[in-house]
């Protein structure tokens, strides 16, 4: 099947692999671009689905650890699925947080972060130090409120 995907998310994770000394190989790019052309979150099946749609076949564990990679590298995002497991959604490593509708899946995205206003001084009364957050939203996106 075809190979010749290059879009400006494909250039963006090549940069970001090259910077780390990793490969940009075909199966790592192909799962750049099928994240990216979904409005969708992705379960690793159907990420895994895409790949062997357009290479051909290509293990499972592989694309398990690109995506383990990709989050550590912050090329995408592991979200919630409403009713439980993980999705992905590409990322460039920008500071969003995510809406995931629950009757299509569609995920979008906010700038505004909730975290920035949060009184963290009330937790770290607890001697917890707070690093890192996740916020995610669920909801029904327009177009499925619009259907109901
Ligand atoms: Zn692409
Ligand atoms: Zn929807
Ligand atoms: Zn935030």
């Amino acid at each position: 099947m075809t190979k010749d995907f290059e879009c400006m998310q494909e250039s963006y994770a090549k940069e970001v692999l090259r910077e780390k000394g990793l490969k940009s190989t075909t199966q790592r790019l192909a799962v750049v671009h099928i994240l990216h052309m979904s409005e969708k979150l992705l379960s690793i099946g159907e990420i895994h689905g895409g790949v062997k749609d357009m290479l051909g076949n290509t293990g499972l564990a592989t694309i398990y650890r690109t995506l383990e990679m990709f989050e550590d590298l912050g090329i995408v995002k592991r979200l919630h699925f409403p009713d439980g497991g993980h999705g992905y959604a590409f990322s460039q490593g920008e500071h969003v947080h995510h809406m995931v509708c629950v009757d299509c899946r569609g995920v979008f995205d906010f700038s505004e972060c909730p975290a920035e206003n949060f009184d963290y001084a009330s937790v770290e009364k607890q001697g917890f130090r707070v690093k890192d957050h996740f916020i995610q939203l669920f909801g029904q996106c327009g177009k499925c409120v619009e259907a109901a």
